[in-house]
Parts: C-alpha cells; structure tokens; sequence
C-alpha cells in the first residue's frame, strides 16, 4: 500500500495523516515526481525536504502544489518566465499563509504559460507541460502543470489561477475537478497580477469534495485585498449532498457553436440527461451576448495585463538585463525578458488604453462586458445553474495552436463569459473521447453559491464515476 498512497484523494490522505502523520505520503509524492516529471514537466521546483516534523491543523502536514504565480516566501515565484527569473517573493500570498495555518506544507511550484497567457501551457519559459494521458498532448492553460500534476497523481491537489479559464480549461485536458470560485471569494493578496478584474485562485482537485474541502481552507475576506469579499464563507463540505431533485439547470442554446469536437458534445448531452434523471429540471436559456466574450475579454483583460506587466523593467524585479543607461536598461530588460505571447498581449493592451482608441476599444469593451454580466442575471432569474462544455475540443497536440493565436484564443469560449461575469464555476470529468481523452462539462452559478455548484457536482461525479478513469502512466 504504501508504495501507492500517492494514489489517494486529499480527503483519504487527510484521514491517513490524522492516523499515521504525513511523512509517508510526502515520501510518496516526492518519489512519484522524481519518476515522472521529466515527461510530464508539471513541476517547475519541488521540496527537497520530505521529511516533516507532525503539524496541527485539518491538513496534518500534507504537502500542496502550487502555480508558479503565487507567491511564498522566500521561494523564487517567475510565473513560467524569464522575466521573473531569480525573483524570490519576501512574502506569502494570504493562500499560501492560510494554507500552512491548516496545516499544509510546500510540496512544490508548478508549470504554466508564461504570466498565464496562454491555454496549452506551451508559453512557459521553462519547457512545454504534458499530459499523462498521452504525453504528446498539451494539459491546456494556463494552469496546465497545476492540473496535469494532480492528474498524474503528483500532487495531491493544487492551486491554480483562473482569468479566462485557465483552472477550467486545464482541469477538463487532464481530467480532473477545477473550481473558479466566484471574483472576491479568496483573496488575490500574492497572487502575480494578470486581469485584476478578472484574476481569482482555486483549486485542482482529484474529486469534488476535495475541491470543496480546499474552498473552505482558502476562501475568506482578506483586508490585504481590496477586492475580496466580506461576507461570511460556509462550510462547502455540507453541500455534498447526492440530490438534484427540483434545480432548474440551464443549458444556454449560444454554447453550441460551430468547431464544437461532436465528441464533446455528445458527451455533454448525456450529462444533463443523467442530471435529468435524477430530478433536475433542465431547459434551453439564452444568453444574447455570449458571441463578444471572447473578442471583450482579449480587450479588457489585455489592457489590465499591459499595465500589470509595466512593473517589469529590471529595477525591481527578476531580470535586470543590462545596467548601460536607464532607458536601455527597460528596454533590453522587456525584450530579453518576455516572451512572444507576453509582448503580444503587452502590445495590444498599450493599443487599446492608447489615447483616440480608448473610447473605440477599451471603453467598449466594458460596456459589452456589462451586457455580459447582465445576461447571466437574467438567466439566474430562471434558473439556479448552467451547463455547458468547459472546452470546444479535447487536448490536443503539442504545437497544433502554437502558430495560430486565434485558435487558441477560442479554446477558452465556454470559460471567458464566466469570468467576465465574475460568477464561480467548476469544471469535473464526464467522460472520454474515442482516443481515449478526458472531456469536461462545466456548470456555473449564481456569485457566491458555490455550494449549489458542488450539489450538483457531487452528484453527477458520484452517479456517474468518470473521475475514476485514471491515465495508465
Ligand atoms: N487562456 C486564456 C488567456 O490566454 C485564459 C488564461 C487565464 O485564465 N489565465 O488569457
């Protein structure tokens, strides 16, 4: 057995540690890493120690995962980029702090696209994330290495960001549950800034009751953050309930777009059917707007991302390229520093904030993300949840979007309206393609009733079991 408790859910390791503390599980974990990583690439950094003395708390000194755009102190954090190479962070985001106060330590920092620009993990700066289902394939983005290593029992469950899908996105390549918890639900405090309007942490998970178990571990109002929310946090656990019986779910009729894999939707379909069947009340809404999301989201969240990534010149932070005269110095330093993705981003957000283009582009933009918003409203008025794919395809191949940034972009078409919208939304297993490739459904809520999304989730993952198919790596 105990050559194989990397196998375990949080939940079990949790109930492992309290019987037999955690150093074995470490021990597994660390061992599982050292035989894979060099395929899968998942993890960036790891703990050298695994050797932990007993530690209090419901985690019980079980090591957690996180994307390398969170910040720990004292531990080099680059956000998968050059830039941000050798930067070591003098302070913990409040995540991190809250979850070594439950008793978690640091198993390691994992691989995204580079600043979190990106959807196949492709972007990093240190190497392309695989997947253990079939290593020629890309886990998605940005939080690619986050979910590929929960999925290649790595980690037992990790943090990753969500701006336009990238915890959603990722968790549906590589099979596993992804929560974007709702905008101010858990704090930004640390978290390397990309769309701050946008931006919010979550969890990777094996199942959904880890998900939910590490949402009551990070949530919470944060004075740190302006933007996080002060209202009281449940106990998501309590939501677990196996019963659907009475929830309206939506199925928005916009969702079925042309490029949809038939494979994915199939398997969506069934989804709602099986939700059906256990007494959910599933109709057709609209959601009008949902043709600009994508279009709306490379505006806004650019023009945030261009002025976040300003920071970056070689004064403060990481790389300092050259030290020949000031303006040189931010020059070679941008240059040298970012990559392709980051400076193309960098550039059309300058374009869109730029006077003459503002009113045309930016202030636009958020008129339409308004419209956005208030279309999800209206359907919260009829229904208590949505259903849709969380991606348009499967994962798919190292390098087939690499050239076309478009494609890519469009990768992200069901999870963008979310977090224009601001509203959670988890994506869980439910099935696998032909080739044998995990395939996500997601459901959204209302902000703040993350509890209804587990309901339903953990009633769907535990009548239908797709959370069992493991990759045979
Ligand atoms: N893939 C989207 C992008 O490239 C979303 C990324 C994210 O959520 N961080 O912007």
């Amino acid at each position: 057995m105990s050559g194989e408790l990397f196998r375990l859910s949080l939940k079990e390791a949790m109930a492992y540690a309290a019987k037999h503390g955690s150093a074995d599980i470490s021990a597994a974990l660390t061992g599982r890493i050292r035989s894979l990583n060099t395929q899968i690439n998942a993890f960036l950094r790891c703990a050298e120690d695994t050797h932990h003395p007993p530690v209090k708390g419901p985690l019980g000194g079980l090591p957690v995962a996180y994307k390398d755009n969170i910040c720990i102190r004292g531990q080099e954090t680059t956000c998968a980029s050059k830039i941000l190479k050798g930067h070591v962070p003098p302070y913990d985001a409040t995540v991190v702090r809250k979850l070594r106060e439950a008793g978690g330590t640091f198993l390691g920092q994992c691989n995204m696209d580079e600043f979190a620009f990106g959807s196949s993990c492709e972007t990093s700066a240190y190497g392309i994330c695989r997947i253990p289902w079939d290593t020629d394939r890309v886990p998605g983005g940005s939080s690619g290495g986050s979910a590929a290593a929960v999925a290649a029992d790595m980690a037992l469950a990790a943090l990753g960001s969500d701006t336009g899908g990238s915890i959603r996105q990722p968790a549906s390549f590589c099979g596993v549950v992804g929560l974007k918890p709702t905008y101010g639900r858990v704090s930004r405090y640390g978290l390397i800034a990309f769309g701050s309007s946008f931006d919010q942490i979550g969890p990777l998970t094996k199942t959904v009751e880890d998900s939910a178990i590490m949402l009551n571990l990070i949530a919470g109002h944060d004075p740190l953050d302006s933007t996080s929310a002060d209202r009281p946090v449940p106990d998501f656990t309590k939501a677990l309930r196996r019963d659907v019986r009475g929830l309206k779910i939506g199925v928005p009729k916009e969702y079925s777009v042309e490029g949809i894999d038939p494979e994915v939707e199939k398997s969506v379909v069934a989804a709602a059917e099986v939700l059906k069947k256990l007494g959910a009340d599933i109709r057709t809404v609209s959601l009008p707007h949902t043709q600009y999301s994508v279009a709306v989201y490379y505006i806004v969240a650019v023009a945030e991302a261009s002025s976040n990534l300003g920071r970056y010149d070689g004064v403060e932070y990481g790389l300092r390229a050259t030290e020949k005269n000031l303006k040189e110095m931010y020059f070679e330093t941008r240059d040298r520093g970012f990559g392709q993705e980051a400076k193309r981003r960098i550039l059309l957000g300058t374009f869109v904030l730029s006077a003459g283009y503002y009113e045309a582009f930016y202030l636009k933009g958020q008129k339409v993300r308004t419209l956005i918003r208030q279309d999800f409203e209206n359907a919260f008025r009829e229904v208590d949840l949505l259903l849709a794919p969380t991606a348009p395809t499967a994962a798919f191949k190292v390098g087939e979007k690499m050239n076309d940034p478009l494609a890519m972009y469009l990768s992200d078409i069901f999870t963008i309206p979310v977090n224009l919208a601001g509203i959670p939304a988890i994506s869980i297993p439910c099935g696998l393609t032909s080739a044998g490739l995990p395939i996500g459904l997601q459901l959204m809520a209302r902000p703040f009733d993350e509890e209804t999304l587990f309901r339903a989730a953990y009633t769907f993952e535990q009548e239908t079991e797709h959370y069992r198919k493991k990759p045979s790596i």
